[in-house]
């Protein structure tokens, strides 16, 4: 076990931050691990130049040595050190970078294979989030970094659930707050023949996406299941993912008829609610505890709560989890996306 050290950087000034994360880079640069905020989830970085520190996220986070990392950089200028960059990615990075946005380049020889998992291929994303940005530049380094959570559960959105899983793993955890939003970075791969393909949805939408790449392909691996011997694009979408110990059960219907379906269950039973309907799950004859995803018309709100919400049902206790099964438009996609690999795909169809 690892004396991890804190570092509470939410709301202090500039000079008091910068001794702090400097000290936390030179730990990065001796090849230790240090979780930090990012505007999408908490990560768990390490030097990416360096092997052996970044076989030990994979030793963390109890990760499958074949699920390569996200490599963070400073500047958006410094993916050409890395990466083979093509004019895509210009236009790409001129358009969403720095932002919640990751690219799969074609992965010069300095990154090493423990970072690639052994792939042709590495991904690239610079972070907007300043406490992140701050510490990339002072490591001077680029920061090889999952999601700060052990291996299939929900992402950590907020330092106290970074804390529930990397206590006595890592060296540093850095406090910056809530993450603002929630969910991971949207993935683009982009190939040597000039093929597009989105891998895992986020913040930045499909729609959004095309304005700048027309014709954006979306691999099936983002809303289906993999079939029997599938190739997958990218390595992690495999895996159990974002899932509570609960079991959780999509409910695809029209509300009251969701309703209705969780009134007559048994057991003890939480319901993520979009909060205009909170109250009738609340004024059930039978119990159910409620947990408000946010209005029903603001996926951005329900994206920075699912993760959270997720983790904190999981303390309670339940014996099933229901929520609505989310459309595939816009950043529900991305909702959409974690949902089902949280619901292992279990969706009930209720037909009035
Ligand atoms: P996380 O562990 O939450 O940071 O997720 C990282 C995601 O990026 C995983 O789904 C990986 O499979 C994906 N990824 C990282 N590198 C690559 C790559 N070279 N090609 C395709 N997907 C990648
Ligand atoms: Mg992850």
């Amino acid at each position: 076990m690892k004396k991890t050290e804190y570092i509470f950087a939410n709301g202090i000034s500039d000079t008091e931050l910068t001794p702090m994360l400097s000290q936390a880079a030179d730990t990065l640069r001796r090849g230790g691990l240090v979780v930090f905020p990012t505007e999408t989830v908490y990560g768990l970085g390490a030097n990416a130049l360096d092997p052996s520190a970044s076989a030990s996220i994979y030793a963390a986070k109890g990760r499958p040595s074949d699920n390569p990392l996200i490599i963070h950089i400073a500047h958006p200028s410094d993916a050409e050190r890395y990466t083979e960059v093509t004019p895509l990615f210009n236009r790409l990075a001129e358009r969403f970078m720095p932002g919640p946005l990751t690219v799969v380049l074609p992965a010069k020889s300095i990154i090493p294979k423990t970072v690639t998992a052994g792939l042709s291929t590495v991904a690239v994303r610079c972070p907007q989030n300043p406490i992140a940005r701050r510490l990339i530049a002072l490591a001077g380094v680029p920061i090889a970094a999952p999601s700060a959570n052990l291996s299939g559960s929900p992402s950590p959105t907020c330092f106290q659930h970074v804390c529930d899983d990397m206590n006595g793993r890592v060296d540093v955890i850095i406090d910056g707050g809530e993450c603002e939003i929630g969910l991971e970075s949207t993935i683009v791969a982009l190939s040597e023949n000039g093929e597009a393909t989105l891998l895992r949805p986020g913040r930045i939408t499909p729609g959004e996406l095309r304005e700048v790449l027309p014709e954006l392909k979306i691999s099936s691996a983002v809303t289906e299941a993999l079939k029997e011997g599938e190739t997958v694009l990218s390595p992690g979408m495999k895996y159990r993912h974002y899932a509570p110990i609960a079991p959780v059960v999509l409910l695809k219907s029209e509300e009251k008829a969701r309703q209705k379906y969780i009134s007559e269950q048994s057991g003890k039973i939480a319901v993520l609610s979009y909060s205009e309907y909170a109250d009738e799950y609340r004024d059930m004859p039978c119990s159910v505890d409620v947990y408000d995803l946010g209005p029903s018309c603001e996926p951005d709100v329900q994206a920075h709560r699912l993760f959270y919400l997720l983790r904190e049902i999981d303390k309670v206790g339940y014996d099933r989890i229901f929520a609505p099964l989310p459309s595939k438009d816009g950043v529900e996609l991305a909702l959409y996306n974690r949902m089902i690999r949280a619901a292992a795909y279990t969706v009930i169809e209720i037909n009035k």
